[in-house]
């Protein structure tokens, strides 16, 4: 079974970012750049599932900037078999991704594509659904647990007051949430190994994609400073405070 997963290069977690000054975007230029953690989540759960002999290969995908190859890199020292980056300077947004992806998946054939609930970014949470739509293939968002058995998967998610099970006949779209695993450390034989591993460049173009952005962004501001706080002198303050200024009690 072939298992594909998506990744996407982020923005680190740990960056704080800023607005540019037109309020056009946010600032990347110098900014640290990492894999989405969710995507991470996605490789090791992909890599798991090989190293228990359910998987034969895992492939990497990555659509954007040449950059990317870094990320796609890291996927294969995780435990990717091979990647391929679809190569682009237009801004993606999840729809074109998700045609792009559609277009890999007929190329590959793969059983399973596994992608990151969110990317991290853009916090759009649309790409694996529009994906599974593409195809008309079954999905399972917001994955915790994944089981492969009998040419179905079973997929527990967490809802609200608890979980959830669903089980899908392969082939099948899973989205990944932060408490499916924890991703293993990337060793450095493992980075040296991953650079001998093949990354396939292709373009939209070679894949018959329209990646053209169909929604603008209007303006991106930063969040209301917050005011600073103050200390009230007993609980009677407080609660005349909660009644009459900020008018919650
Ligand atoms: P989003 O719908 O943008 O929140 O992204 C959800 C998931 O889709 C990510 O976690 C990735 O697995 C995948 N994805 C989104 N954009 C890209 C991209 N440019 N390249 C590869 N995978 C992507």
């Amino acid at each position: 079974m072939k298992v594909l997963v998506p990744v996407k290069r982020v923005v680190d977690y740990n960056v704080k970012v800023r607005v540019k000054s037109d309020q056009s975007a946010v600032d990347i230029a110098n900014v640290k750049m990492s894999m989405n953690p969710f995507d991470e989540i996605a490789i090791e759960e992909a890599t798991r599932l090989k190293e228990k002999g359910v998987a034969t290969e895992v492939i990497a995908v990555s659509c954007g900037v040449t950059q990317s190859q870094e990320t796609l890199r890291t996927a294969m020292a995780i435990g990717a078999d091979r990647a391929t980056l679809v190569q682009t300077d237009v801004e993606l947004q999840p729809l074109a991704v998700a045609k792009l992806l559609k277009a890999l998946v007929d190329k590959e054939q793969p059983e399973l594509v596994i992608l990151g609930k969110q990317a991290i970014d853009d916090d759009a949470n649309q790409t694996g659904q529009m994906l599974a739509a593409l195809l008309d293939w079954p999905q399972a968002t917001f994955a915790s647990k994944v089981e492969v058995a009998d040419g179905k998967v079973a997929v527990t998610r967490e809802v609200d007051g608890g979980f959830e099970t669903l089980s899908l006949k392969l082939p099948a779209i899973i989205t990944t949430d932060l408490r499916l695993n924890e991703p293993r450390y990337v060793t450095l034989p493992n980075i040296m190994k991953a650079k001998k591993k093949t990354l396939e460049v292709v373009t939209p173009e070679d894949l018959g994609v329209d990646v053209a952005p169909r929604l603008k962004t209007l303006k991106v501001a930063e969040p209301p400073a917050r005011s600073a706080g103050i200390i009230v002198p007993d609980v009677a303050a407080l609660v005349d405070k909660l009644k009459n200024e900020a008018k919650v009690v």
